[in-house]
């Protein structure tokens, strides 16, 4: 197996005359022999970019990716062992399934050996692609041609598995399967992985840990947890947790925290008076009872979550908080909540950077 180690790797691209976009900008990372990360954020912040430097298809304008200690330009193509998952799915048209699935077994001569990995894969799933077998991918479903483009990178003898968004074109239902049979074929071959998504909750379903991207830019690497209580500034903030952290501008006085509406919130360090600051809480970390009074302006049931999200206001701000499933409100109802003291997040107003 395999270590990889990405190395202030940079890549820009020219757009058009003298006008560049910097896709990647200055990454460093590492993911240790069948370990796994996901690379999250949002769309156009170089995920794509990165994962294609990382397989050796573009080339970066610096910096360096490594297979153990060996620059991957230097390998030759046959000895990388990259099994890629794409949104696209990237089958052979013109081959069925079992063609597509042992093309890299079959280049070594080593077809006798498709039919019982076809089958190993269909057992660990629970997902029957036997019966895929001779179909081409026009006869195909999108979720059959996805396990079938799954099966074909586990079948050859693999160093590392990459993913780009490879659930992105499957509904709700067919996605959370999909990655449940993904799961288990990677609890029972452990490659080394890195799997983008902007889907948070797959992130963590699929990987150790999560690389949060901004702008070409890592922002923040850590467990879910990490970064759901912790995050490092307000895009970690409002990028991580469904649904999203409230935010209320406020200032300093006394080592007290002031809003428009509300506060007199104790800080937790000590922030010289005058100065700007952001309170992020999460409607989750509320409680129905306290100081603050605010007005329901909807009341939006999640059934499957089992909780009523109530969007309020107080004075200019709209803000959201979360009331246990069957909770009585309606539009207009006053409310008096508590945002619950340790769970209270701080920032710095101007640069965006966490205080806590
Ligand atoms: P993501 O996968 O996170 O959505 P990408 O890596 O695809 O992001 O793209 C990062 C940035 O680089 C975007 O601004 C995108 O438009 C640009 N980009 C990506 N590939 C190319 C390319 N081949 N030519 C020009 N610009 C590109
Ligand atoms: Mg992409």
């Amino acid at each position: 197996m395999t270590t990889i180690t990405v190395e202030h790797v940079s890549k820009k691209f020219e757009i058009r005359d003298n006008e560049n976009v910097q896709a990647v900008d200055d990454v460093s990372l590492k993911v240790s022999e069948g370990g796994s990360i996901a690379i999250i954020g949002p769309s156009g912040c170089g995920k794509t970019t990165l994962l294609r430097m990382i397989a050796g298809l573009e080339s970066p304008d610096s910096g360096r990716v490594l297979y153990n200690d060996e620059p991957i330009h230097q390998m030759p193509k046959e000895e990388r062992g990259i099994g890629m998952v794409f949104q696209n799915y990237a089958l052979m048209p013109q081959w069925d399934s079992e063609d597509n699935i042992g093309f890299f077994l079959r280049l070594r001569k080593r077809e006798q050996e498709i039919p019982e990995r076809v089958s190993q894969i269909s057992k660990i799933t629970g997902f029957g692609i036997e019966k895929l077998m001779g179909k081409f991918p026009r006869q195909l479903s999108g979720g059959e041609k996805q396990r079938v483009a799954i099966a074909r990178a586990f079948a050859r003898d693999l160093k590392l598995l990459l993913f780009d968004e490879p659930f992105a074109n499957l509904d709700a239902k067919l996605r959370q399967q999909a990655r449940i049979e993904a799961r288990r074929l990677l609890n029972k071959y452990p490659v080394t992985t890195i799997y983008v998504t902007h889907d948070q909750q797959e992130a963590e379903l699929m990987s150790d840990r999560l690389v949060l991207m901004k702008e070409g830019q890592v922002i923040q690497v850590g467990s879910y947890k990490s970064l759901y209580d912790a995050p490092a500034n307000i895009f970690v903030a409002e990028f991580i947790g469904v649904p999203t952290i409230n935010l209320f501008e406020g200032i300093v006085r006394d080592g007290r925290w002031y809003g428009d509406d509300f506060g007199g919130f104790v800080l937790p360090m000590p922030v010289a008076d005058g100065k700007e600051i952001t309170l992020g809480i999460r409607p989750e970390h509320m409680t129905l009872n306290g100081d603050i009074q605010a007005t329901v302006k909807s009341a939006m049931p999640y059934f499957a979550e089992r909780f009523t999200l109530l969007e309020v206001t107080t004075g200019q701000n709209l803000w959201e908080v979360q009331a246990p499933e069957n909770a009585p409100f309606r539009e207009g109802d006053t409310i008096s909540v508590t945002f619950n003291a340790d769970r209270r997040l701080y920032f710095d107003t101007r640069t965006g950077e966490s205080l806590t």
